[in-house]
């Protein structure tokens, strides 16, 4: 719920985007996604994941973030050196700004162009300042036909196949509090 400070004396908007959840397009020739900006981590994956895709986007707030959140805070995932980070993924955004409610469709421009600074990606960590990204055309991946998860600690730190091995694609490795590995590699 959200609460606003009794000393606030701006107007404070509060915006639910629960029901904006779809995947409107999935273009398997060109790896890309058109999916609306109030779906979580889950959500999203759910639905790429029956198609055989992956965004590769996982924040450690995933369940609960959405993909219009994960713009406007510029996010990155624990998969990024795999995957990259949100503005290596998106390709275009929608955004609805006020006060007449005007659409701006294809917003982010990603043909490499020399036309100066790239102020659509301004949209990147903008806080919602801008207006409110509606929909965005994502990169997907194909999902791998196989993915191994691990994790091991001090007494296994030599056992025999406890980390990927070489060769294989690793999305993330971690070293939690300086005591154990965990992996996941697809
Ligand atoms: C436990 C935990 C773990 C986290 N882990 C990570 C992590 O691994 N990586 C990381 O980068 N961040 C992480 N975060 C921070 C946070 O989850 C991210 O910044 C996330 O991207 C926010 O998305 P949200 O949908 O929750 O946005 P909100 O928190 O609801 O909003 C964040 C800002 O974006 C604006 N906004 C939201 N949706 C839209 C929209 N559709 N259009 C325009 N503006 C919008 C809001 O107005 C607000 O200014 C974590 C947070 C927590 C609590």
């Amino acid at each position: 719920m959200l609460e606003v400070p009794t000393t606030e004396t701006r107007p404070v908007l509060s915006l639910d985007m629960t029901r904006m959840t779809k995947l409107l397009s999935l273009d398997e020739a060109n790896g890309i996604a058109v999916i609306e900006c109030g779906a979580n981590g889950r959500e999203l994956e759910v639905a790429l994941n029956a198609k055989g895709y992956t965004m590769g986007h996982e924040p450690d707030s995933y369940e609960f973030s959405t993909l219009g959140g994960w713009v406007s805070t510029a996010a990155s995932g624990m998969k990024r050196s795999r995957y990259g980070n949100i503005e290596d993924m998106i390709l275009n955004c929608d955004l609805v700004t006020a006060p007449d409610g005007v659409v701006h469709r294809r917003l982010l421009a990603r043909a490499r162009s020399s036309h100066g600074p790239e102020v659509q990606s301004l949209l990147f960590g903008s806080e919602g300042n801008f207006g409110v990204i509606v929909t965005a055309s994502v990169k997907v991946h194909k999902l791998a036909s196989r993915q191994n998860y691990g994790a091991y600690g001090k007494k296994q730190a030599h056992g025999k196949g406890a980390l990927p091995s070489r060769g294989s694609r690793s999305a993330w490795i971690s070293l939690a509090a300086g005591r154990a590995i965990t992996w996941h590699s697809c």
